[in-house]
């Protein structure tokens, strides 16, 4: 935050990709700001937001009284309902690709794993995602056939070294595999773990 004489400006800075929910962000902040009573006694008013990203700044629309009300209500509304949402003891999990990418649990997630992570077979060539299934046998000193819990079908998985094995006859889940292509093996669908893939061992606990 600058605050001067010739206004307040918050700019949050951002390191990634632009993204409409980042004017979301510096909203809520001048929501915060119009709201703190204890570092703006004086009630001073947000004059700029701005949004940083390292190619540009982008500046966001600031909101007046009337839609600082609107955004504080809709806000009280969302609030109650998380809270009742997680007041009980079991919340409901709300899968969808865009929540779960990040998500650090997702391994122990079952309702990711059935509604959101793809089919190997459909994951076009290059992109990193997740894997769940059956390791049926190994194929080589770094390869391994798993079958895949979505879609059915069996799935080559290199490792990074012949020290990263995969339990043969186990249920697993790697987070983090790459979509090969290899010309010499069109018919099969190749992936690679990457130095950073986490494979995790399913059990009935994990289901
Ligand atoms: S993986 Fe499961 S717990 Fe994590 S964000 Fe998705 S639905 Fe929620």
């Amino acid at each position: 935050m600058t605050v001067d004489e010739s206004g307040v400006t918050i700019t949050d800075f951002k390191t990634g990709h632009e993204d409409p929910s980042h004017d979301e962000q510096v909203r809520l902040y001048a929501l915060l700001w119009a709201r703190d009573r204890q570092t703006n006694p004086e009630r001073r008013a947000t004059t700029a937001l701005v949004v940083s990203y390292p190619a540009r700044d982008r500046a966001v629309p600031v909101p007046d009284a009337s839609a600082l009300r609107t955004l504080e209500a809709s806000l009280t509304t969302r609030i109650a309902n998380a809270d009742l949402a997680t007041s009980t003891g079991d919340p409901r999990a709300l899968p969808s690709p865009d929540t779960c990418a990040f998500c650090h649990v997702r391994h122990l997630c079952g309702d990711y794993w059935e509604k959101v992570a793809p089919s190997p077979a459909e994951v076009p060539a290059r992109e990193w995602f997740d894997i769940e299934g059956k390791v049926l046998r190994q194929n080589g000193v770094k390869s391994w056939v798993v079958k895949s819990e979505q879609g059915g079908h069996e799935v080559l998985v290199r490792t990074p070294n012949p020290s990263k094995s995969l339990p043969v006859g186990k249920r697993i889940r790697v987070l983090g595999v790459r979509k090969v292509e290899d010309p010499d093996r069109n018919e099969l669908v190749i992936v690679a773990l990457g130095n950073g893939s986490e494979t995790y061992i399913v059990t009935e606990a994990t289901r």
